[in-house]
């Protein structure tokens, strides 16, 4: 079975139980099966996916039926023998903008068999202008059934297709990509790996940087003495609760060293 599905997505509550997964390991690993969660990505380049979210963790875990990935082609919901999707901007300029009538079809198909609140199933438009995506919003995300992600490309998509259907815009941050693909990979990404037992033990979401509102502590492993660079002597005390005091206060200097931003946050919260 592909692992990608770039034809309709089937209605996300089953998933088909692959052999490997014995009874034992569904009710301990994946209580929430029948509910999967999923990301529908509307994409003019649905080979894209899963891209690097195939990879490590977040592949093995799509392998699992842990998460899914849903790409709709875009492509087909467009017009005539050549399937246009886009036209030039009304009003003049350069490039092309996406076709209100062509993006829907894509949006209603996405939005088939999912939850009409949009906090139990954000839709959302990959774009430049939007509020910016950090670790709470995927948190939110991740607590929600899934997510639609609509990609742009050329110039966008017009105006009335997000007024109507209520999208919101996110951004990655202050730059401009040619197309919303590597947004949307990366924004799944951070939310896939907060899902239950997509990191299992292999790394921690508990204390890296921004779930406390800090950077992490700088890390270190072997060899003791790289270069004449030592690793910080308490790290290999043995002190639990020095290792602890340790990493608290490099976190709170480089968290105040380079992002004033956040520091000041946190002191207002601890306050
Ligand atoms: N003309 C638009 C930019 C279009 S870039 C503007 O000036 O706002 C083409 C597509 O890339 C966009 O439709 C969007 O889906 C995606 N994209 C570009 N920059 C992005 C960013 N920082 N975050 C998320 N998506 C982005």
């Amino acid at each position: 079975m592909p692992r990608v599905m770039t034809e309709k997505p089937k209605s996300h509550g089953r998933l088909k139980v692959r052999p490997t997964l014995t009874p034992r390991a569904l009710m301990e690993d994946t209580p929430d099966l029948v509910n999967t969660w999923t990301a529908r990505v509307i994409t003019l380049f649905p080979n894209a996916f899963p891209g690097v979210l195939g990879q490590s963790l977040t592949g093995k875990a799509l392998d699992m039926g842990k998460w899914r990935l849903e790409p709709i082609d875009l492509r087909p919901f467009g017009e005539g023998k050549h399937k246009n999707v886009d036209d030039t901007p009304a009003g003049g300029g350069a490039g092309m903008v996406l076709r209100a009538d062509i993006v829907s079809k894509a949006l209603d198909k996405a939005a088939e068999g999912t939850p009409t609140s949009r906090g139990r199933w954000p839709v959302v438009y990959l774009s430049p202008r939007g509020r910016r995506f950090d670790q709470t919003m995927a948190k939110n995300w991740a607590r929600a059934e899934g997510v639609t992600l609509l990609c742009g490309r050329f110039e966008g998509v017009d105006e009335r297709v997000l007024e109507e259907y209520q999208i919101e815009e996110v951004s990655l941050g202050d730059f401009v990509l040619t197309g919303g693909e590597l947004a949307a990979q990366a924004m799944i990404d951070a939310t896939v790996r907060l899902l239950p037992g997509v990191l299992g033990n292999a790394t921690s979401t508990e204390d890296e940087s921004h779930s406390h509102g800090l950077l992490e502590h700088p890390q270190y492993t072997r060899p003791a003495e790289w270069r004449g660079r030592a690793i910080p002597e308490v790290l290999l005390s043995g002190n639990h609760g020095a290792v602890e005091e340790w990493r608290r206060e490099m976190s709170e200097a480089l968290t105040r060293a380079r992002r004033p931003d956040l520091w000041a946050k946190y002191e207002e919260n601890k306050g």
